[in-house]
């Protein structure tokens, strides 16, 4: 479908699941990281960059080997990707390293978006850490609040509730020599997701509104269409459309967002790029999120009426595999239950099984979300019968 040649940062599980999208529209695409990393394993080729993409000098070798340079993560050194822009600027980079600049750094990210009138979690920046500025949070917000790391953080590696103002030592030292910065608690009866497609003309197209349920801080389960009110979906939908109208450049983008109790929407984070919420477009959508990623970035098509493109009777439910806690590849028994499950289809990313490391997903597919459940609870061991 295209004859330029697409890079990408990154070779975890998100760049192995772009690979084979756009290996099934003929677009070659070469990795920048580890050798044998997820995504080279399943792209044979010599061309591939051993290397990180936090290494200005290894995204420089991947660059003058690709036309479009993308990112399967967001902690990529940006002064690089800018430099390669203005030096070469027939090099297309997406997302736009701007963006990437403003959403890897989470707390520039909320002033980004506060500044768009978007409604986020209220935040404070804590520039110099100390128990006096971390009492006066406490103050300020209240307890719990959330102690977070402006940069590299994923999976709550990054995070720590602070409690009580007797737990602010802990939260110094587990998050020591990192640039810091405390959000307000956000009291959510759930978490809501949506995937955001951005075409090169600027033009947003989202995926059904997400239900997701973390367990110690990574996401565990994900159902999709999320089980709240049509009218919530909608507002979740339009809250993720406008905030990511407000970055320049196109791709993917994952929208992560509390649903209040009170029922008020608020954004927790923007992933620009491939996100975990999203793995159930697989199966439950004509066009998956990593196809759509790769279309927008080579200015392919992308259909009008995008969302007549996921089947809106379909229901499904994602469950993350995770490395097991008791034993070396446990974790496999849940995706044989999973393969003799009717509706179900397992995904693993051929990395070393540790424990609670994201090993691998299960997609399971059904005309309810009862019938979902149902097949999950037999997957997941807590029944005996398949549904048939
Ligand atoms: P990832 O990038 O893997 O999604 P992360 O490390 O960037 O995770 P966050 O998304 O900031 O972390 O937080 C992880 C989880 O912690 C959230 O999904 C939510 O369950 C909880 N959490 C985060 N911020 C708050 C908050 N302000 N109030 C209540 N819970 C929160
Ligand atoms: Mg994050
Ligand atoms: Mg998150």
């Amino acid at each position: 479908m295209d004859s330029r040649t697409v890079g990408i940062l990154g070779g975890g599980q998100l760049g192995r699941m772009i690979v084979e999208a756009a290996s099934r529209l003929n677009v070659k695409t070469v990795i920048l990281d580890a050798p044998n990393s997820p995504a080279k394993q399943i792209n044979a080729l010599t061309e591939h960059v051993d290397g990180s993409f936090a290494n200005p000098e290894d995204i420089e070798k991947i660059a003058a080997k690709c036309d479009v340079l993308t990112v399967e993560i967001e902690h990529v050194d940006v002064p690089t990707l800018q430099k390669l822009q203005k030096n070469y600027p027939k090099l297309e980079i997406y997302p736009a390293p701007e963006t990437i600049l403003l959403i890897q750094d989470k707390y520039l990210q909320k002033e980004h978006l506060i500044k768009n009138e978007i409604a986020v979690a209220e935040s404070v920046a804590i520039p110099n850490p100390s128990e006096e500025s971390l009492t006066e949070v406490g103050s300020k917000f209240g307890y719990p609040y959330m102690l977070k790391s402006r940069t590299l953080a994923y999976d709550g590696r990054g995070n720590f509730v602070v409690k009580s103002k007797d737990a602010i030592p802990e939260a110094l030292e587990t998050l020591k020599n990192r640039p810091l910065y405390a959000e307000k608690w956000a009291p959510f009866a759930k978490e809501l997701a949506v995937m955001i497609v951005r075409s090169t003309s600027g033009r947003v197209y989202s995926y059904p509104t997400v239900e997701t349920i973390h367990q110690e801080n990574i996401c565990h389960l994900c159902y999709a269409p999320a089980r709240v009110p049509d009218s919530v979906q909608l507002k979740a939908k339009l809250l993720a459309e406008n905030a990511i109208k407000s970055f320049p450049g196109c791709g993917i983008f994952g929208v992560e967002m509390f649903y209040l109790e009170n029922g008020e929407l608020l954004i927790n984070e923007i992933a620009p790029r491939p996100h975990n919420s999203g793995h159930f477009t697989i199966d439950a959508c004509v066009t998956s999120q990593f196809e759509a990623h790769v279309r927008a970035i080579l200015g392919l098509p992308l259909p009008t009426n995008f969302s007549s493109l996921s089947t809106s009777n379909t229901n499904a439910i994602m469950l993350n595999v995770l490395g097991d806690k008791t034993a070396k590849d446990k974790e496999l028994e849940t995706c044989e239950r999973a393969l003799q499950t009717p509706g179900a289809s397992v995904y693993l990313y051929g990395k070393e099984s540790r424990p609670q490391r994201k090993m691998g997903h299960i997609n399971v597919i059904g005309s309810s979300m009862q019938q979902c459940e149902q097949k999950l609870r037999y997957i997941t061991g807590e029944t005996n019968k398949g549904s048939g």
